[in-house]
C-alpha cells in the first residue's frame, strides 16, 4: 500500500445526532410526577440499550471500510502479434499468461479492500511503456507483469522473479518475491530465485519494470516455469493447473497487502513476512561464475558401472542451481539436476567405468554461469 493510504475516515457516529442540550431538556420536562419519573426511567433505559446496539453496530465498521482499497494491476504478458514463446501443439505464451492473469483477478477479488485491473482482456498487442501508462492510469500500488519461460537449449527448468535494481522499487519486488517464490516452491516448483538486470545503459533491462519504476509503481515480472521442460511443464499441461497458478499468485499478492478474504476463509490481515530494504546504490546481478566447485569421487566399482560421487560448489551471489555431468570430456551431458544450492551433495553415475577414466561436472549459478570441475575413476 501506498504511504498516505492509511485510514482516513475515522467514526462519525458521534452521538447519533442529538445534542446534549436537547438530552438535558428532556430529563427536565419529564421529572414533574411519579408516572412522568417512571416514564424518563423507562425512555432513558431504552435510551440506554438503543446506545449500546449502536455502538455495537457502529464500531466494527470504520475497521472495515477505513483503509483505501489496494489498486492491482495484472499484465497478462505479450498479446497480438507477440505471441511470446510457444511449444507448438501445446503452449502459447500470449494465452495462458491471459488465463493466469484471469484467474489471478478472480480469486484477488474475493479480498476486502482489493480492486483488480488488466493491463489487456484479451489478444491485444501492448508496448511495454503502454502497460506501465494504463497501471498509472489506475493509480496502481502495484504492476504485476505474469510469464512463461522458455530457453534457447531447452534444458533449464524453474520458477524466477525479476525486479527492479533500484531503491523502493527493489524493496517492495524482492519482498513480494520471497512471498510469490514460497508459494510455487510449497506447490512444488523449482525455485531459480529473485533477481535483476540491466542493460547496457545501467538502468533496469525489462522495459515495463523500467517503465514502472519511472512512473513510481514497484513492478515485477513472474516467470512461473519454463514451457519446454517436461519437469515444468507437466504442472500447466491442463487448464486448471494453468488457473492454479494465478490463484497462486494472488495468495502471493494477497500476503503482501495483508487482505482477507472471508468468502475464501483466509485471514493474512496479520500475516508476518521479510521486508527487504531499499539498497545503496544498485543492486546488480550476478556476472561471475561459481566461485568454487571441486569434484571427489567417494566409490567406484568399474565391475558394477556405478560410481559414487561429491561435488562441493558455491556461489555467494546468486547460488548454486543445477549441475551436470559428462563421462565423454564434455562432448555430452547429462540433463541439469537440481542443486538447490546445498553446498555439498552425493550423486551416483551408472555407465562403463573405466580406471582413469575423467569425470567433467559443471555447477550453474542463479543466473545460468557455470564452472567446471573433474575427477578420474581410480
Ligand atoms: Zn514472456
Amino acid at each position: 500500500m501506498k504511504p498516505g493510504r492509511e485510514a482516513r475516515r475515522g467514526t462519525e457516529a458521534g452521538n447519533g445526532g442529538q445534542t446534549e442540550n436537547e438530552k438535558c431538556c428532556g430529563i427536565v420536562r419529564g421529572i414533574s410526577s411519579v408516572k412522568g419519573w417512571k416514564r424518563m426511567k423507562r425512555r432513558i433505559l431504552w435510551k440506554l440499550l438503543l446506545a449500546a446496539v449502536f455502538l455495537c453496530l457502529a464500531v466494527p465498521a470504520p475497521d472495515v471500510q477505513a483503509a483505501e482499497p489496494v489498486v492491482i494491476v495484472i499484465d497478462p504478458g505479450h498479446g497480438g502479434e507477440n505471441r511470446g514463446g510457444e511449444v507448438e501443439g501445446q503452449f502459447l505464451e500470449k494465452e495462458i499468461t491471459l488465463q493466469t492473469a484471469l484467474s489471478m483477478k478472480q480469486t484477488l477479488e474475493q479480498f476486502e479492500g482489493a480492486e483488480v485491473y488488466l493491463t489487456r482482456t484479451g489478444d491485444q498487442e501492448l508496448s511495454l511503456e503502454q502497460r506501465a501508462q494504463i497501471a498509472k492510469a489506475y493509480d496502481a500500488d502495484f504492476l504485476f507483469s505474469l510469464h512463461y519461460n522458455m530457453s534457447s537449449s531447452h534444458n533449464l527448468y524453474g520458477s524466477e522473479v525479476w525486479t527492479s535494481a533500484f531503491g523502493e522499487s527493489f524493496a517492495a519486488g524482492q519482498t513480494f518475491a520471497g512471498l510469490q517464490l514460497a508459494e510455487m516452491a510449497g506447490n512444488g516448483q523449482y525455485i531459480r530465485g529473485a533477481k535483476t538486470r540491466l542493460n547496457s545503459r545501467g538502468t533496469d533491462y525489462y522495459g515495463v519494470i523500467r517503465e514502472s519504476r519511472q512512473l513510481g509503481i514497484p513492478c515485477v515480472i513472474i516467470e512461473h516455469c519454463y514451457m519446454d521442460h517436461p519437469v515444468d511443464s507437466h504442472q500447466i499441461d491442463t487448464s486448471e493447473e494453468v488457473s492454479a497458478m494465478g490463484v497462486s499468485d494472488a495468495l502471493a499478492v494477497a500476503k503482501y497487502f495483508r487482505l482477507k478474504s472471508p468468502s475464501l476463509g483466509l485471514d493474512y490481515s496479520g500475516y508476518s513476512y521479510a521486508q527487504i530494504p531499499a539498497p545503496q546504490g544498485t543492486a546488480a546481478p550476478d556476472r561471475t561464475a561459481p566461485e568454487s566447485v571441486s569434484l571427489s569421487v567417494l566409490s567406484a566399482d568399474p565391475a558394477d558401472g556405478r560410481a559414487v560421487l561429491q561435488l562441493d560448489a558455491r556461489d555467494s551471489q546468486s547460488g548454486i542451481l543445477y549441475y551436470s555431468w559428462s563421462l565423454d570430456g564434455g562432448m555430452t551431458w547429462s540433463m541439469l539436476m537440481p542443486f538447490a544450492n546445498l553446498g555439498s551433495l552425493t550423486f551416483t553415475i551408472e555407465a562403463p567405468l573405466v580406471s582413469g577414466m575423467p569425470v567433467l561436472c559443471r555447477a550453474y549459478n542463479g543466473y545460468d554461469m557455470y564452472s567446471e570441475c573433474m575427477a578420474v575413476i581410480p
